[in-house]
């Protein structure tokens, strides 16, 4: 039986993108390509707050504090904090999900695979999760990715199965490609070959994390290399920040940037409904 190692697994509303509102389980995978120490910051200066959480004085993945600037799922990546997320074989993750669904099956709540960078390794591992007879009648799934991780081909064959009778939208790549504001490589980053291959399989959008003009004009210019390499989905915008006073000095000015491109603008409803807390 596969085996996941699993930083966080809730039932919460998801605050971003294009199932806004939704009640949705979140599985987050342990393990990312990227750091992303730069959001949050002036450009240029990397974020050190992640180094100042001692890992020794935590038990609970939950109590972890929150960071202003840098990765804010930093716990579930940084191997620092590899201990709190331990590794759960497929059957033991169904019977959590049941446990959490208000009414221990899935009705019209959809799912969400994150991260870290959910789409490394783990390729492998989700079928055997997705086969249980328990995640049947599941109807939806978000892979929220960076964009950077080619499908394997027996991953690809696999999902291609599965949304078989299932609607023509069941599976969905919110894809965050990192603008230079994270600190990541504009290479390392963009990779349109990668979201076509998404396409061939599931419904993309692409969604930047922004903050200034610069950011917007960045993403205009990744924007134009995705549909050079053949994407056709639909354009997000999202202020930066996980904590509510950052998120609320930019908030306006990034829906005015969407609108003004014809994209569109993706909340962070977990901040105004829970604070951005951890299990949100
Ligand atoms: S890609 Fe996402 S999870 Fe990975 S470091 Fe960047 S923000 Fe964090």
């Amino acid at each position: 039986m596969s085996k996941l190692k699993v930083s966080e697994l809730f039932y919460s509303i998801q605050g971003e993108g294009r199932y806004m509102g939704v009640p949705s389980v979140f599985l987050r995978t342990f393990g990312c390509n990227f750091k992303c120490d730069g959001f949050g910051l002036p450009k240029g200066e990397m974020s050190v707050e992640r180094f100042n959480v001692q890992p020794e004085k935590y038990n609970n993945y939950k109590e972890l504090p929150l960071v202003k600037s840098g990765c804010d799922s930093y716990a579930s990546w940084d191997p620092r904090f590899k201990d709190l997320s331990p590794v759960i074989d497929s059957d033991g993750i169904v019977s959590s999900i049941m446990d959490i669904l208000p009414h221990n099956r899935w009705m019209d709540e959809h799912l969400v695979i994150t991260g870290g960078e959910p789409l490394l390794g783990w390729q492998r591992s989700f079928p055997d999760l997705l086969n249980n007879y328990q995640m049947k009648s599941l109807k939806e799934i978000t892979f929220e990715t960076n964009g950077t991780q080619e499908l394997t081909s027996e991953f690809r064959d696999y999902l291609v199965e599965w949304k078989r009778n299932r609607e023509k939208n069941a599976l969905t790549f919110s894809v965050s490609p990192k603008l230079s504001i994270s600190g990541e490589s504009w290479d390392e980053a963009i990779r349109p070959s990668i979201i076509h291959q998404y396409q061939d399989v599931g419904f993309v959008y692409l969604k930047f994390v922004v903050s200034t003009e610069e950011d917007v004009l960045e993403a205009e210019k990744a924007v134009e290399e995705y549909k050079a390499g053949g994407f056709t989905g639909p354009v997000y915008l999202m202020p930066c920040g996980g904590v509510e006073s950052v998120y609320e000095l930019n908030a306006k000015n990034v829906a005015l940037a969407a609108m003004k491109r014809g994209w569109r603008y993706s909340d962070r409803l977990q901040v105004p409904l829970f604070k951005n807390e951890w299990g949100t």
